[in-house]
């Protein structure tokens, strides 16, 4: 069996306590997994506090980091198909998603390359300069040693991009995946201890929150990167403030989809489904509140519910699947107890509202697509579910519209549909989210930056804010002005 082991220090190590990672399509063990000792956690944060100080790292040339970055790609790239196999048996991705994952994630490598390969770490501002006074640098220095938690949804995405800005950044990190879905985190800890990165700059361990917790309050830690819940994002948050630490926080989700009456209607209702759907919604970006303007609302309402029967929910590993099973037991209790909350909320069911069974899915995690009408008194309407299930809401206006999309604690993501773009980009420049797609769902741009507004997120990833999301700032002001008696401060004190 795959044995996935903790990177320390550049060495692969085991542990004295492992446990075997599960298949949510049936339960069976995909890897032992090794979990870190409070001591491994310890020793890791050293490893990278003394790989940041090492001479090696610091004086590294940016260009050889770019070349780093793209010798991890091109081990991504040289392993996919184990990495999408074990992607698939580990997290329960289907497998077309899966490979467009495992090239993302060895494509967001090479991107950060070429970023790397032009960013510049010293800019002289010419505005604040001036002639016989000061010239002033702005100088970027990376923060330090980051520690970084990862969920469970898309585990080798996720990790490509915590790890790929340290690197570029000039940081050093721990970076510690899901206990859910540890296995392509450890085959990237595998690719990386060959890559030619100095030992500890990048080390890689894995586990639940007692893991996290300890290595996020390392004192050592000055840079705190999470993707997860905004529930556990508020706890680091407030942990984080005892030392001051830089934080990046990628957290949950609402978001709002609004179709507009001049939508093209067939596009517009997959459109829907893919982003209400898409790795069984597991996905932060996930459209749950869908906004239909009523002028076509029954048009619509009766389209999809058509066109989400013919969405085949089965076997991950299966190429016609559109998506498989959730991650665990817990999730699905989580998912069913909001669907069966809706109901005695008395929401109108449109579709689905069930576990798939028979056959081999009876193994499994399942849940048919689920579609309610609501109202914002629904609690669906306003929190996250992280599966399968949509809210349908009717809109007059489209002011309307903007009001119910912004009425959320959450701003990560949305989009709008219509046949006129630029009226749609009006719209969408109106909604308090940190991406919008205009007749798009869920597909990202490496070299643009992603996060979220409002509850959904501080900072930053991806794009060059990315990077800068790893540096500090530095105003370098060098005098232009040697004579004692034009200094500005001359006259103040003498
Ligand atoms: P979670 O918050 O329960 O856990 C996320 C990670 O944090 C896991 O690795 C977990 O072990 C760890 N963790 C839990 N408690 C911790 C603590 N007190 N200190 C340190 N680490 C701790 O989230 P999840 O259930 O794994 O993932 C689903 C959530 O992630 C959803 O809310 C989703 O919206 C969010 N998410 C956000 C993005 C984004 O980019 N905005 C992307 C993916 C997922």
């Amino acid at each position: 069996m795959k044995e996935i082991k903790l990177l320390i220090g550049g060495e692969l190590k085991t542990s004295e306590n492992h446990y075997l990672s599960e298949n949510p399509a049936n339960g069976e063990a995909v890897a032992k997994v090794y979990l870190p000792t409070e001591a491994q956690i310890e020793e890791a944060v050293n490893k990278a506090h003394d790989a940041f100080y090492s001479e090696e790292w610091r004086s590294m040339d940016q260009n050889k980091r770019a070349d780093i970055l793209e010798a991890i790609s091109e081990k991504i790239k040289a392993r996919k198909d184990e990495l999408v196999n074990f992607e698939v048996q580990d997290s329960g991705s289907s497998l077309r998603k899966a490979k467009a994952d495992i090239h993302n994630a060895a494509s967001f490598f090479k991107v950060l390359a070429g970023q790397l390969r032009k960013f510049q770490f010293e800019v002289k501002d010419e505005n604040a300069s001036r002639a016989g006074f000061s010239n002033n640098y702005k100088v970027y220095e990376p923060i330090g040693v980051c520690g970084q938690v990862i969920p469970w949804n898309v585990p080798l995405v996720m990790a490509a991009w915590k790890i790929a800005p340290v690197i570029a950044s000039g940081c050093t990190t721990v970076l510690k995946t899901a206990q859910e879905t540890p296995v392509t985190g450890g085959i990237l800890a595998e690719i990386i201890a060959e890559s030619g990165l100095p030992k500890g700059v990048v080390n890689i361990i894995t586990g639940g929150a007692k893991e996290g917790e300890l290595l996020l309050k390392n004192p050592k830690v000055r840079k705190v990167s999470f993707t997860g819940s905004t529930q556990v994002g508020r706890k680091i948050m407030e942990q984080a403030s005892k030392s001051m630490q830089k934080l990046s926080l990628e957290l949950g989700g609402k978001s709002a989809n609004i179709v507009l009456k001049d939508a093209d209607l067939n596009l517009a209702v997959d459109g829907a489904l893919y982003a209400f759907l898409y790795h069984s919604g597991q996905v932060c970006t996930s459209g749950t509140r869908l906004f239909v303007d009523q002028s076509i609302y029954e048009d619509f309402k009766k389209a999809l519910v058509k066109r989400v029967e013919e969405v085949k929910v089965g076997p991950p590993n299966d190429p016609t699947t559109g998506y498989g099973p959730v991650i665990s037991k817990k999730q699905f209790d989580s998912i069913m107890a909001y669907i069966e909350k809706t109901k005695m909320e008395g929401a109108k069911l449109l579709s689905g509202g069930t576990r798939k069974t028979g056959g081999e899915l009876d193994k499994g995690y399942y849940i048919n697509p689920t579609l309610f009408e609501v109202t914002p008194d629904n609690t669906i309407f306003h929190e996250e579910i992280f599966g399968p299930v949509l809210a349908i809401t009717p809109f007059k206006t489209e002011e309307e519209a903007i009001k119910l999309a912004n009425s959320s604690i959450y701003g990560l993501a949305g989009a709008v549909w219509s046949k006129d773009t630029k009226h749609a980009m009006e719209v969408a420049k109106k909604l308090e989210t940190g991406t919008v797609w205009v007749n798009e769902y869920h597909l990202l741009n490496p070299g643009m930056p992603f996060g979220g507004y409002k509850q959904s997120g501080v900072n930053r990833e991806m794009g060059e804010e990315g990077i800068m999301a790893y540096l500090e700032v530095k105003h370098l002001w060098v005098s232009d002005c040697d004579e004692r008696g034009k200094k500005p401060w001359f006259d103040a004190i003498f």
